[in-house]
């Protein structure tokens, strides 16, 4: 294993903020991770990356970052049912395009969201009404504590909304090495999001394939986000809150257009977008960071930023948005 030191983060991380690691791998296959880490004891923060498009560099990191780049798919198709093992380096939307250019229908609601296959349960990735949780089958983990692999089921994994095990209780313990996936050949379209119905219809399309949900979902997406690769940032900054209903009765009053959304019984889920825009913030730049002009929950960086004017960007945010609201604003992206 080749280890770098003091290695510039700067085309590792999507928000483009150019801290570095003292120390710095890339981990391609399994064996890698027990030659790295097999029975020595650490004495150094250790940070797992894909490809860096749902984090923060507020510093450089004084640990090692360990960049997970285990490659292969494998498709095992059991009647109509299709098993679809990534090892967790290979880019999600790459896996995404396979699965529906093979005819592998579950994940085509998810096309065109960055990142790996391995950071995928780690905060349950979802877009338009369909989450990780709803297709997975298991995962494979390098365990750090004792150095032993471990197979998650989906029960295992604790997924909530943009969350999970390893986003929360276990943070930092496992490296998840390869994502098993539970597809069908018979397709199952989920087409009730507002943009995604819309340009259906628009383009009269009654019968949706999962290629037509894929290409419009991706079209929606370019329309609407911002290219990290032109302009930095991390997709949403925060999630979308779940509160109480008898709290969004109260908000009503004062408030009647606030946008929600059933999330269970007794709960709602507020759109972040909609609070952060009321505030003002919408499209609004601040220094060298601001909010997107479509979309106020993605915080962007237009090129000289630093993490920790992002982050008190954020915070602003934050505190506005609990004065107006009584709502306090939680982190999606990570924070380092
Ligand atoms: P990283 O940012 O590298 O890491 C994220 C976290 O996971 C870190 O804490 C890291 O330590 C941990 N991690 C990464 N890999 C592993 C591993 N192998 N084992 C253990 N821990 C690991 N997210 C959505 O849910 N839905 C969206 O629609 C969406 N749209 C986005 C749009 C844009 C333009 C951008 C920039 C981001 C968007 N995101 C979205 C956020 C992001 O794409 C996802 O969270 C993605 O899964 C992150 O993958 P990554 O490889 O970049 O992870
Ligand atoms: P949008 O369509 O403007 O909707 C705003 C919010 O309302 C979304 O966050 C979504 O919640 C919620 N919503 C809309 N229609 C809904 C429905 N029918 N049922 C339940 N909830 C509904 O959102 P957008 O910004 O263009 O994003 C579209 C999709 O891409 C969303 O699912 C969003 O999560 C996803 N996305 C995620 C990120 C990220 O970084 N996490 C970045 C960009 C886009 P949900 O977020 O819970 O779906």
């Amino acid at each position: 294993m080749v280890v770098q030191e003091n290695v510039s983060l700067l085309l590792y991380n999507t928000f483009r903020i150019p801290v570095s690691a003292r120390y710095f791998t890339e981990v391609r296959r399994e064996e890698d991770l027990v030659e790295l880490f097999g029975g020595i004891t650490r004495d150094y923060a250790l940070l797992v990356l894909g490809q860096g498009s749902n984090v923060l560099f507020t510093r450089d990191f004084e640990g090692m970052v360990v960049h997970i780049a285990i490659p292969s798919v494998e498709a095992q198709i059991i009647e109509r049912k299709v098993l679809v093992t990534a090892g967790a380096g290979v880019g999600w939307n790459t896996l995404v395009q396979y699965c529906v250019n093979n005819g592998y229908s579950g994940i085509e609601n998810l096309s065109l969201i960055p990142g790996t296959t391995g950071a995928s349960p780690v905060q349950n990735i979802g877009a338009y009404g369909v989450e990780l949780k709803d297709v997975f089958h298991s995962l494979r983990a390098y365990d750090l504590k004792n150095g032993a692999f471990k197979e998650f089921s989906k029960a295992q994994c604790e997924f909530g909304y943009r969350t999970s095990i390893f986003k929360t209780r276990e943070k930092g313990r496992y490296i998840i090495t390869s994502v098993c996936l539970e597809l069908t050949l018979d397709p199952v379209i989920y087409a009730s999001y507002g943009t995604l119905r819309a340009q259906l219809e628009q383009e009269g399309i009654t019968k949706p394939s999962i290629a037509d949900i894929s290409r419009i979902v991706s079209k929606i997406r370019v329309e609407k986000l911002p290219d990290p690769s032109m302009i930095g940032n991390a997709g949403s900054f925060f999630k979308n809150p779940i509160i109480p209903l008898a709290q969004l009765d109260q908000l009503k009053n004062q408030f009647p257009a606030i946008i929600f959304f059933e999330a269970g019984p007794g709960l709602v889920k507020v759109a972040a977008g909609w609070l952060i825009e009321y505030c003002g913030f919408k499209g609004l730049i601040f220094g060298h960071t601001g909010t997107w002009k479509n979309q106020a929950l993605v915080l962007v960086n237009y090129g000289q930023a630093s993490g920790q004017e992002i982050l008190a960007f954020a915070h602003q945010i934050i505190s506005k948005v609990k004065e107006t609201f009584g709502i306090e604003l939680e982190s999606e992206v990570n924070i380092f």
